[in-house]
């Protein structure tokens, strides 16, 4: 059997891997259209915040080191601009030698993942970058080095600026987060939003929300309110959007926004060809509801399921959670569920309340701020949502154990949390969502 990926980080060069584990005879050829491959995504920012000392940390296989442990044929630079799905075959631009063939698979497997949206007042700036890739990431440290940069104007409040916003100013810059409302962060509740807002300021971060750049002359960027600021380094960090392009000639079902639509098999609207990670649409596991997640896990549990398939098992996607986490200075906000705006679509209720994650009388412990949607018909948790310095990843990890096995907000009273004072307390905070719940 001969499978060709495409894309060859998170997604492309997991599903290669698992394949090759399960198939020890396939022929497999991963297509990857820029320089590196397999290289931690999620560490990216990490080591321009200097806490990742060595840039080799980031680096998980070469194309070499696939060949030789592996049998698998990594080409980087090239990339895959067409596909056609009745002759089934893949149309490759090699970029360093600008030559374009034709290549036949049995299986395709796509995982082309998602880029930097990019404002177009800036693109003609030479300080401003997304952070992306490892080439971004190389490019933003030499420039970092080599301008001596003082002064950051991070935009975009997603949960890529927020980790930038910790490194950066870990690292000694001035940093000013700019964002065109006031909705910061929009995986967290946004009744959380002054806990946020706070923390942010207490480290020197200046907010300029409500507000976007209007133009930029060199270093100098004026905004829309008429405001000016002076910088020398630029990160854009807008959003993504599929790198889906090269399929809208194939008989791959797109949705509207781009994503790939995928089954429970993580197979497309074409025979033989399956999709994963960023650049797709797949479901909510809780709800059913159609949905895009651009995390690892799901990248990760996709690589797995698909390999399993190809080698025929049929064991079917159970779908995402959306369980995500991130760390801000000391620290921590997590989610799971549909987002606080999709709880919209539901009658729904809410419980909310801040609770000590350890026993109060124990030194430095901070309450934990708590938000749970759950439905009103049938008491099923939908989303929660928790914000504070210790023991958020537990928290968050047994809720979203907790609605993979459908249990309700009233079960969580019953879940027998290990209790010691450093720890938790006897209620636990999951124990009291489901006390607390009308
Ligand atoms: P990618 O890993 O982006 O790989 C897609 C690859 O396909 C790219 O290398 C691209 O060049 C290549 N490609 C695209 N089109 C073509 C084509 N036509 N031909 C050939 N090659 C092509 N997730 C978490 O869960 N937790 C985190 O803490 C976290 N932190 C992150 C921090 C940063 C800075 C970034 C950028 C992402 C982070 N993520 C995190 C997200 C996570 O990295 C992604 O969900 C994951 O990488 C998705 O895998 P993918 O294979 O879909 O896409």
């Amino acid at each position: 059997m001969k499978i060709i990926v495409v894309g060859a980080v998170a997604g492309g060069a997991t599903v290669a891997s698992q394949v090759r584990r399960v198939l020890p005879d396939a022929e497999i050829i991963v297509y990857e259209k820029s320089r590196d491959m397999s290289f931690a995504n999620c560490g990216l920012p990490y080591y321009l915040g200097n806490i990742i000392e060595s840039r080799n940390h980031l680096v998980q296989a070469s194309a070499a080191s696939f060949k030789e442990k592996k049998d698998i044929s990594v080409k980087l630079y090239h990339e895959v601009t067409a596909v056609d799905t009745a002759a089934k075959t893949v149309t490759v631009l090699d970029h360093l030698t600008g030559q374009t063939s034709t290549d036949s698979y049995d299986k395709l497997i796509l995982s082309p993942g998602g880029r930097a949206v990019r404002l177009p007042q800036l693109t003609d700036s030479d300080i401003t970058f997304p952070v992306r890739t490892l080439e971004d990431t190389d490019i933003i440290e030499q420039h970092i080095e080599k301008k001596e940069v003082k002064n950051a104007l991070i935009i975009g409040a997603g949960y890529i600026s927020i980790e930038m916003i910790e490194n950066l100013k870990n690292r000694g810059l001035n940093i000013t987060l700019l964002h065109r409302s006031e909705q910061l962060l929009k995986t967290m509740d946004a009744q959380f939003l002054p806990h946020l807002t706070k923390l942010l300021t207490d480290h020197e971060i200046r907010l300029q929300l409500n507000d976007e750049v209007d133009t930029i002359d060199n270093g100098t960027v004026t905004f829309k309110s008429g405001l000016t600021g002076q910088y020398e380094l630029i990160i854009e960090a807008v959003g993504i959007t599929p790198n889906t392009e090269f399929l809208k000639n194939s008989s791959i079902e797109l949705n509207d926004k781009g994503y790939i639509k995928t089954d429970h098999y993580f197979g497309t609207t074409a025979e033989d060809v399956y999709a994963l990670g960023d650049a797709i649409e797949t479901f909510y596991r809780h709800t059913g509801d159609r949905t895009t997640v651009a995390l690892a896990w799901g990248a990760h549990r996709a690589a797995s399921l698909i390999a399993e398939h190809l080698a025929g098992e049929k064991q079917a996607f159970q779908g995402l959670l959306g369980t995500n986490i991130l760390r801000l200075f000391d620290h921590a906000i997590a989610s799971v569920g549909i987002s606080e705006a999709e709880v919209r679509n539901y009658d729904a209720l809410q419980v909310t309340f801040d609770q000590y994650p350890t026993a109060r009388y124990m030194p430095q412990s901070h309450p934990m701020h708590v938000s749970v949607y759950y439905r009103r018909d049938n008491r099923q948790i939908l989303r929660a949502c928790f914000f504070g310095k210790q023991g958020v990843d537990k928290r968050v990890d047994v809720i979203a154990t907790a609605m993979m096995n459908n249990m309700t907000v009233d079960d969580l009273k019953d879940i027998e949390i290990a209790y010691a004072p450093p720890f938790s307390s006897p209620k636990d905070i999951i124990n009291m969502i489901g006390y607390r719940a009308e």
